[in-house]
């Protein structure tokens, strides 16, 4: 095979590689024939790194890296401060650093490098060339920093990023094509040991389109591990939860989705005492309700966003390892109203999926187009601090949209045009992508003209173009590796909040357009009347100075929706004299044109 295209599935638990061979996609085993490599990762102190198994051997007794995924293009601010027992820091600037033994610090970059290069050696011995082209898989609900750090990933370890696809996307590729009608609806449920992803699909002439994404990005079996650990430990899980504890949960986790009882027991736990615990399926199945609740709301809303009912869907595959948790299965039957596929192997159809994505694109398999969607809405901060939307949330990629601005002020000479993605009505809700300034030369307010274009590729990278176009000066920002400033919300908590802020949120945006809209007429307004141009219709300039009152009064207070009718109602009043005053112009016009 000469200069293969791979698949990785970089998973927060586990990661595999595969390719398409002789049509059919097969995942490509280790020397000792194992085709998942543990998402884990030894640093020593001299420089040598150790991954996958070689690396978890070590873990009774040094610290080693795993779930690294789960810090992806995180800033330091929004991140715990510890990961499956090592200690989280901020290296400076918000980056992300994971300590990894005698004081040195990783990022998670570096974690997912280390891996993606053990995967890398893998296929290259198997495929006995070298590889240097790839796709990797990333969960749907990645945003612009955390597709960025993994394609970063993807370079550090050599690797060219040809595509990167939404698991959920590669899942029903595995799924099979053939399996599918002409067009059908897929839903994807991806429960895997630290990400959850649920994504509609239609599939309709052989092309993909994902109509709907919902997820959490921190949530999967690791949190069920981790509330077992702590139901276990009872009052002593205050602070951090011992390794050896989380293990021994995980091990107890998996033998609950086949048998009805285990034992926990963690021998020598603290000095001469061992800890030892019966845990039945049913005491496990307490601590899931919250964990399946949450994934529950992410269906009804994915579903929502979809635009069809759960009537509607083909089929419903399952993914991930956690879905091999009766539970999980019974419950994801209540939610669509129908069993699930279960057929897919739950660690390997990622892989199997964006090995698939690779052959496509190295033409080895049949063209089958992908069409992905934006997790969040990007957009931009306009005047009054509000959100402007340039491509919506769930929009198919890769996409491009643009806008036109002007300047707000006389005389203003820059524009700052900040980046935001977010549901939120206000820009300071919403997470900041980055920021570029359009220099302009200085005029009257409403003179200048910014276009402002979003284009978003297939990886979900953004580039962001500012152009004055009187002088054609372009700003170009991309925002892949910029430095994303978010707050300390997941993307969970911001599309929950904008729904449970929706009302406000919208009071504040009638609010802010109506005192933009009051800033700009009054001004007007009192220009007109100080010219005394109306004198003649007293009355008619007494109710527009009543009016005007109003509107002043108003613009000071919070009170958004009156503020709006009483600018309407002074657009009313002053309707006659605009006309009048546009008449006259005309008029005044025509006469100069005569006299010359
Ligand atoms: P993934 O990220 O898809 O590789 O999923 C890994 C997660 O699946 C980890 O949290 C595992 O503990 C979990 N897992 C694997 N096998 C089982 C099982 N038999 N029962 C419950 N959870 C499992």
């Amino acid at each position: 095979m000469k200069d293969p295209i791979v698949g990785i599935d970089l998973g927060t638990t586990n990661s595999a590689v595969g390719v398409v061979d002789s049509g059919f996609p097969i995942l490509l085993a280790d020397r000792d024939g194992r085709r998942l490599v543990p998402s884990a990762v030894y640093f020593g102190e001299d420089g040598e790194v150790e991954v996958g198994r070689a690396a978890l051997r070590r873990r009774a007794i040094d610290p080693v890296v795993t779930s690294a995924k789960r810090l992806m293009g995180r800033r330091a601010g929004e991140v715990g401060s510890e990961l499956g027992g090592l200690a989280v820091r901020d290296a400076g600037l918000g980056v992300v650093e994971i300590e990894c033994g005698g004081g040195r610090g990783v990022t998670p970059e570096q974690v997912s490098a280390e891996i993606l290069k053990a995967l890398k050696a893998i296929a290259e011995e198997r495929l006995e060339t070298e590889v240097k082209r790839a796709v990797i898989t990333v969960p749907a609900y990645f945003n612009e920093a955390q597709r960025g750090a993994t394609k970063r990933a993807g370079e550090m370890a050599g690797l060219k990023v040809e595509r990167l696809v939404a698991e959920p996307t590669a899942a029903a590729l595995s799924y099979g094509l053939d399996r599918l009608g002409e067009s059908s609806r897929v839903a994807v449920y991806d429960l895997g040991g630290g990400t959850f992803d649920v994504s509609i699909l239609e599939l309709r002439e052989g092309v993909f389109e994902v109509l709907a994404t919902a997820g959490n990005t921190a949530l999967g079996g690791d949190d069920i591990d981790r509330a077992l650990a702590e139901w276990v430990l009872g009052d002593e899980a205050a602070g951090v939860v011992d390794s050896r504890v989380l293990e021994e949960a995980c091990r107890v986790k998996c033998e609950l989705s086949e048998a009805d009882e285990a034992v926990f027991r963690v021998p020598f736990y603290e000095g001469k005492r061992s800890l030892e615990k019966h845990v039945g399926r049913v005491d496990l199945e307490r601590l899931l309700e919250p964990i399946l609740e949450d994934a529950a709301s992410c269906c009804r809303r994915a579903l929502g966003d979809s635009g069809h009912g759960a009537e509607e869907l083909d089929v419903v595959v399952m993914v991930g390892g956690s879905t091999r948790i009766p539970a999980v299965q019974r419950h994801v039957s209540e939610i669509f109203g129908r069993e699930p596929d279960i057929s897919q192997h739950p660690d390997e159809s990622i892989a199997l999926g964006a090995a698939i994505q690779a052959g496509v694109l190295s033409g080895t398999v049949q063209k089958v187009l992908l069409l992905d969607v934006t997790p969040l809405s990007l957009g931009i901060e306009t005047l009054g601090g509000l959100m402007n939307v340039i491509i919506p949330r769930n929009t198919t990629i890769p996409c491009k949209a643009g806008e036109m601005f002007t300047n707000a002020r006389d005389g203003q000479e820059s524009m700052r045009v900040r980046v935001m993605q977010g549901e939120r009505e206000l820009a300071r809700d919403n997470w900041e992508l980055g920021c570029v300034e359009v220099s302009f030369s200085p005029g009257p307010r409403g003179q200048a003209r910014v276009g402002v274009q979003f284009s978003l590729d297939e990886n979900g990278m953004l580039e962001v173009l500012a152009r004055d176009v009187a002088t054609g000066v372009d700003m170009v920002l991309e925002i892949d590796s910029a430095a994303v400033d978010v707050s300390d919300e997941s993307v969970e908590r911001m599309v929950d909040e904008s729904v449970a802020h929706a009302r406000e949120d919208m009071a504040a945006r009638v609010g802010a357009e109506a005192r933009l809209k009051a800033e700009e007429l009054v001004p007007a307004v009192e220009a007109v009347l100080g010219e005394g141009v109306s004198e003649g219709d007293a009355e008619e300039r007494a109710v527009i100075e009543e009016v005007l009152r109003k509107v002043k009064e108003l613009m000071h207070a919070e009170a958004g929706s009156e503020l709006k009718a009483a600018v309407e109602e002074l657009d009313r009043v002053t309707e006659a004299l605009a006309a009048r005053l546009v008449e006259e112009a005309l008029g005044l016009q025509l006469e100069r044109g005569l006299e010359e």
